[in-house]
């Protein structure tokens, strides 16, 4: 009797925190942000503790708080301390992750990239564990740390202040949608005429692409209209220095197109005046160029000198948030980058939208692909690749090299639209800034072709998956 009774009482007790939903008893409705160091060479990682904030309300979901999309290089894990139970868990991709596959983090130099993470706020201590994936894409354990967040060592000052909030699109409570928040770099006081109008062009792009635009009542967008003391960014191989607020330049990792910034706290502190899942920073710059990162930030130019080439501010907007918002990968091989091996050989990408093909029966978009379709999937490599070594011969800074390299872009998307399995979803080799040995989901995307032709049905699924991950 003695016994039947206490088993009751834990029967009842598992119950009833069975029925409290995860949030709810594990979290209030802030947000903890986790700033880091990371260290290292191409060989050795080192992670140490910066900074522990409280910051406003909790922006990402409150039902999907483990991560079951299983992008991204690192993982960042959060365990109840008293019960070691798993209560929040996120993939992302990090600047220093893509740093270590170049030549400088080879020749072992050592550099230490900022970086954060957002986790929702915890009543009781937590276990916050970083892990990464190895070369077999299995997550391994770098980092770990225990946060009290009722103590003194969490940094409670009100940040991000200094600039103005507006809202561009408001649907509902940051928890329920997916918050998207524009920053703006390079603009000076002069220049928020400009910024105002580039945030209204980057809204109307996000609602008129598929598959943002079927789902465009899960959104919020916001901005802030960040000043910077100088108009225009940095471009260091035209020895062009300009003191910004969030310090995006070209030229990163030495790459003539690739526009990041490595100011992270700076970005985290002016962000954190509103609520956001996803972060675009659009710079007051005139030369191609940006760059994406999942989860960290995407980054694009906002003005085309040449009005036939201003379709290109779209395709960057879309292109590189591609990256940041569902961590899809470059499904282009021609352009100049400066990874080495970015994609280890024989191994599964962990991106939705490149695969190493080592098993076509196992595909892991099979379910998009037709019973017929050949794999490995023919198309137009042969004719592409003969007009990219073409293009190659050309210098880009003489006069009428972009008219000349939109004249050959269309006919390789001429040809491409003549091959038999154009619209179809295969496994067309070519992706990943490899010509061979990765494979991408269509002869086409938003994410191979510097064009308008809209993401392929695996990037549009990826991007839907992330959409309803984030909006309740
Ligand atoms: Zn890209």
């Amino acid at each position: 009797m003695k016994f039947s009774l206490s088993l009751f009482v834990i029967l009842a007790a598992t119950a009833a925190t069975a029925q409290t939903p995860l949030f709810e008893r594990f979290f209030e409705n802030k947000t903890l942000r986790v700033d880091y160091f990371h260290t290292g060479t191409a060989t050795t990682e080192f992670v140490g503790l910066d900074q522990v904030y409280e910051e406003g309300a909790w922006a990402g979901s409150r039902k999907d708080l483990i991560d079951t999309l299983n992008r991204g290089k690192y993982l960042v894990k959060v365990f109840d301390v008293e019960t070691n139970q798993l209560i929040y868990s996120r993939g992302f991709a990090s600047i220093y992750g893509e740093w270590e596959t170049t030549q400088e983090a080879r020749d072992e130099k050592v550099r230490t990239f900022h970086e954060s993470v957002l986790l929702p706020f915890s009543k009781k201590p937590v276990q916050v564990v970083l892990a990464k994936r190895d070369k077999w894409m299995h997550f391994q354990d770098i980092f770990s740390t225990v946060i009290d967040p009722s103590s003194r060592f969490v940094n409670r000052e009100k940040r991000g202040r200094a600039f103005k909030v507006v809202n561009l699109l408001e649907n509902g409570p940051p928890h329920q949608k997916v918050d998207f928040l524009l920053l703006g770099d390079g603009y000076s006081k002069d220049d928020m005429g400009k910024f105002r109008k580039d945030a209204q062009r980057w809204r109307e792009v996000i609602l008129r692409t598929s598959p943002f635009k079927e789902n465009a009542g899960k959104l919020n967008i916001r901005a802030i209209e960040v000043i910077s003391e100088d108009s225009g960014i940095d471009e260091p191989r035209k020895n062009l220095w300009k003191n910004t607020a969030l310090g995006t330049s070209y030229n990163s990792f030495d790459s003539p197109r690739y526009v990041l910034t490595y100011e992270n706290r700076t970005i985290r502190d002016i962000a954190a005046a509103a609520p956001y899942d996803f972060i675009y920073i659009m710079t007051n710059a005139n030369r191609y160029g940006g760059g994406g990162i999942y989860q960290l930030y995407a980054t694009g130019h906002t003005i085309e000198e040449n009005p036939d080439l201003e379709w290109q501010l779209e395709y960057m907007i879309t292109h590189e948030f591609g990256h940041s918002f569902a961590g899809l990968g470059d499904e282009y091989y021609s352009s100049s980058i400066s990874y080495l091996d970015f994609y280890a050989s024989g191994v599964e990408p962990w991106e939705a939208n490149v695969t190493a093909l080592l098993d076509p029966a196992e595909l892991k978009w099979h379910s998009f692909t037709e019973e017929n379709t050949p794999l490995p999937t023919p198309w137009s490599k042969a004719f592409f690749d003969s007009l990219e070594a073409v293009r190659r011969t050309w210098d880009r800074s003489k006069p009428g090299y972009y008219e000349k390299w939109d004249k050959l872009r269309v006919q390789q998307l001429e040809k491409m639209q003549q091959t038999e399995h154009y619209g179809k979803v295969g496994a067309f080799e070519g992706a990943g800034y490899s010509s061979a040995g990765l494979y991408r989901p269509a002869v086409d995307c938003r994410m191979f072709s510097r064009s308008l032709v809209p993401y392929d049905p695996v990037c549009s699924a990826a991007i839907r998956e992330v959409i309803n991950f984030y909006a309740e």
